[in-house]
């Protein structure tokens, strides 16, 4: 085996040289393709949204597709007045483990099945994964596996879990509609600020299951004319909802739904809706994360092996699974010392923990396609 370790850290210093936000991954893909088609990969570019791309590399004889997800893209910031791209979420470190694995595996061959590398675009903006899904680029894989670094509030260095329970997490906005009127002759009018505070309590008291995380904030009220002795004729509101299952959100969903399209009418108002826009909570394959388990044990020991860990984050790999039940498909979390957090422009961690994502995936890899040697 060569020098893993080496191979991943050299990857990861030249893709973090390179950060680039969602949807603008150009030179990052062309990094990632122009390294594949090196290696012998059959490699489609300007998939996903057209920053996509995928590597496959076939076994000698028939069996399953093994796939393999790295996110690429990375987050903008404005630093003393200037704006920059950093790889804060790690994306290059995930990136970097899936390329170093493909180096790996190119150089010694494995006996079956399909190796398939899917590199996608704009996950902070949580549309990436459905890009991927919409190019069928999902249909044919048996099973699917991806890792993010975690912080150090989730996992030590050198601890893994294989199982990342992320939530669900979605977005309600509406318009609210009333009538204007002087604001001495109130019952002329229709008050969308007080259509709103009543839509805000009527969701402060929606109970849901409370073994489960879940919340539903009001995060935006607008509502106001320009003089202020007139009554409010329009609102704008939002609501933030998130929880640890999908059942409790789209329980959610629809009750807050029709609470703003209920409320108004109470009042002779009216809402429009726009359709709630957000991310499935993790689903995860227990065929999948035994395998995964298995592997961190090879790697890291027993002793680190954190069975699972449930983040309050969100990552839209987990559209992959809704769109596909049958995918046996698991989130990886990989402790790498990383402080302050993600999404810190600061944000740093202990390079040396790259080379056990990889040998995590070198040991799926083996165990599903049998690699040479
Ligand atoms: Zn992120
Ligand atoms: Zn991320």
């Amino acid at each position: 085996m060569s020098d893993i370790n080496a191979i991943v850290t050299k990857l990861y210093d030249e893709l973090h040289q390179i950060a680039e936000p969602a949807w603008k991954e150009n030179k990052t893909a062309a990094y990632i393709a122009a390294y594949l088609k090196k290696l012998g990969f059959e490699v489609t570019e300007g998939v996903a949204g057209g920053t996509g791309v995928v590597g496959i590399m076939h076994g000698k004889e028939p069996g399953e597709v093994l796939g393999f997800r790295a996110d690429i893209d990375a987050l903008l910031f404005t630093i003393d007045g200037k704006t920059q791209c950093i790889h804060a979420c790690g994306h290059d470190a995930h990136t970097s483990m899936v390329l170093a694995l493909a180096k790996e595996v190119s150089e010694r061959g494995f006996e079956r099945g399909t190796l398939k590398l899917i590199f996608q675009p704009a996950e902070e903006i949580d549309t990436g994964s459905r890009a991927v899904i919409k190019d069928g680029i999902i249909d044919d894989v048996d099973w699917l596996f991806a890792t993010h670094l975690r912080p150090i509030q989730e996992l030590a260095l050198n601890q893994c879990t294989p199982a990342m329970y992320h939530g669900s997490c979605y977005m309600v906005e509406a318009e609210i509609l009333g009538r204007c009127s002087h604001a001495g002759r109130p019952h002329l009018g229709i008050n969308t600020a007080e259509i709103a505070v009543q839509i805000v309590n009527s969701i402060n008291a929606i109970r849901e299951d409370a073994s489960v995380q879940h919340s539903a904030k009001v995060t935006k009220i607008l509502a106001m004319e320009p003089s202020l002795n007139n009554i409010p004729h329009h609102a704008e509101i939002a609501i933030d909802l998130r929880s640890q299952t999908n059942p409790i959100m789209k329980s959610l969903i629809a009750k807050v739904t029709d609470i703003i399209e209920t409320t108004p009418k109470l009042f002779g108002g009216s809402a429009v809706v726009k359709t709630p826009e957000g991310v499935p909570a993790a689903e995860i394959n227990p065929q999948a994360s035994a395998l995964a388990r298995e592997a961190i044990v090879s790697v890291v020991g027993e002793e680190n092996v954190v069975e699972k860990v449930v983040s309050p984050g969100a990552d839209d790999f987990h559209y992959y699974i809704n769109y596909k039940p049958s995918l046996k498909a698991t989130y990886i979390g990989l402790g790498c010392g990383l402080t302050p957090g993600l999404h810190d422009p600061n944000m740093h961690f202990d390079k040396n923990a790259l080379a056990n994502g990889v040998k995590i995936y070198l040991y799926i890899v083996n165990k599903l396609l049998h690699i040479k040697g």
